[in-house]
């Protein structure tokens, strides 16, 4: 097992690594831009290193000074996290070439998903099922255009092969309106993503979002932990996760879970990875994979009784995974509210100084954040601040455990969005559970009506 590992990453995921490491006697350290630089989370942290300005083009993506950081402290392994370099292939090489272990997927599998032609036709080789539409980039003589679009059968999607984050998509209902589209998408993703490649699949109008987590070792070993819905979403950023997924067949659930282990075996994936689908009439599609930890890791947790950062960790230093797929029982139900510094409504961030924080707590709650009464969040960042997750035997008492966690939160100085995790949590439709990706905007649409 490693002494030392580095994180590099900010906030409570930077904070969750490190409890992973407590738990295994690892020591610690963090790096941080200066705007970080008195977070507590850094004072708890064995060693800390400063790499650089606020921006994090500056800092937490620089990284010949996280590969410097790690030098001079002696670290042997480095974490990434989600979001910023966790799904760089050039970053994990780096670190590897710099002879430093990098706790996630090599980086040709890193490169693999991160293209999305790749990864889906990766993926269609290996038997996952993915939303119907062509194999590869789309072409660009436009009778073959127009003649691929009617094979899908309209409304059709044209997405960028190299997206990301949301960007580069666009629906098309109408031949119309087909090859101007693809024009604007193309010249989109060049210019975002430097990779005019686009290709072109079915539109599906009315889907869940439901991702399995799967965890694999290197020695060929793969087991998938279940699932999570995250359809609550807005802007394509998931808002309340929940696992299991409400209403899904259990038969279907596992056929898919192994399907993702088999393919994790297949293309010799090593570390925690989630396979994201859509889901509409009983069908899963496939629309990419995160090769890294996810922000809704806990909620897999608390159903599984897996330490999915620990395993990270371990799977990194060579060990093989302590269970097989039967040993993985799915127990109780567990939510999880993302707390922003956002209006709750309007959602314009709300960096500033927390001047009062108080964290709930009871049966079945766990709280991962990093902030705390006068702290100060910091506005170069996401505005997640933190999360709350409620478990229970039954989804009706993860969420009536939810909902008066909700109650007794409390946070002064800055805005939150606790106010509408307090609202959907009384929402009919989604107690009943099920709902798709569009319910929550198509609710804040008519709430801003009805004002
Ligand atoms: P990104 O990498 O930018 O997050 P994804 O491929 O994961 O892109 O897609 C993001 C979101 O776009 C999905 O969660 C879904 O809401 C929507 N989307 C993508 N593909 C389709 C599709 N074929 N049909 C309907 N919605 C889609």
């Amino acid at each position: 097992m490693f002494e030392k590992i580095l994180i590099a990453n900010r906030g409570e995921i930077a904070l969750r690594i490190q409890r992973a490491c407590r738990e295994l006697g690892i020591k610690t350290v963090v790096v941080h831009s200066e705007a970080d630089a008195d977070a507590k989370y850094v004072k708890l942290a064995d060693e800390s290193v400063c790499i650089g300005p606020p921006p994090s083009s500056l800092s937490y993506l620089n990284i010949p000074a996280i590969i410097s950081a790690a030098e001079v402290t002696d670290a042997q392994a480095i974490h990434p996290g989600y979001g910023f370099l966790s799904e760089s292939a050039d970053f994990s090489e780096r670190v590897e070439k710099c002879g430093f272990v990098y706790i996630g997927p090599r980086a040709e599998t890193i490169r693999l998903m991160g293209d999305k032609v790749s990864a889906k036709n990766a993926m269609k080789k290996a038997g996952v099922p993915c939303v119907p539409g062509v194999d590869g980039a789309l072409s660009d003589n436009p009778a073959e255009i127009i003649k691929t679009a009617r094979a899908i059968g309209y409304p059709v999607i044209i997405k960028a092969s190299g997206g990301g984050g949301g960007r580069g998509m666009r629906v098309v209902h109408t031949e119309a309106a087909l090859l101007n589209a693809v024009t604007m998408t193309r010249s989109e993703a060049q210019a975002a993503f430097n990779n005019p490649m686009v290709y072109m699949e079915k539109f599906l109008e009315n889907p869940r979002h439901i991702e399995f987590q799967i965890l694999a070792d290197q020695h060929g070993n793969a087991v998938y932990l279940g699932e999570r819905d995250c359809s609550m979403q807005r802007r394509h950023q998931k808002i309340i996760e929940e696992a299991p997924a409400p209403l899904l067949n259990l038969r279907l659930r596992n056929k898919i879970g192994e399907r993702c282990a088999e393919a994790c075996r297949k293309i010799g994936y090593r570390g925690a990875g989630t396979f994201e689908f859509l889901y509409e009439n009983e069908e899963f599609f496939f629309i990419e994979m995160n090769t890294r930890v996810q922000v809704e890791h806990g909620i897999t947790e608390l159903i599984t009784g897996v330490d999915i950062v620990q395993q990270q960790i371990r799977i990194a230093a060579g060990e093989k995974l302590p269970f097989r797929q039967r040993d993985i029982q799915f127990r109780g139900h567990a939510i999880e509210c993302r707390i922003n510094a956002e209006h709750p409504y309007k959602f314009t961030p709300s960096p500033g100084r927390i001047t009062s924080w108080h964290a709930p707590g009871g049966p079945g709650i766990r709280v991962d954040s990093h902030a705390y009464n006068n702290y100060l969040v910091p506005s170069h960042y996401d505005s997640m601040i933190g999360k709350i997750m409620a478990y229970g035997d039954t989804r009706e008492q993860a969420m009536a455990r939810m909902r008066t966690a909700l109650s007794e939160m409390w946070v002064e100085g800055i805005d939150t969005n606790i106010e509408l995790h307090r609202e959907l949590l009384q929402d009919a439709a989604f107690m009943s559970g099920g709902t798709s990706i569009h319910y929550l905007e198509e609710r804040i649409a008519e709430r801003t009506k009805g004002k």
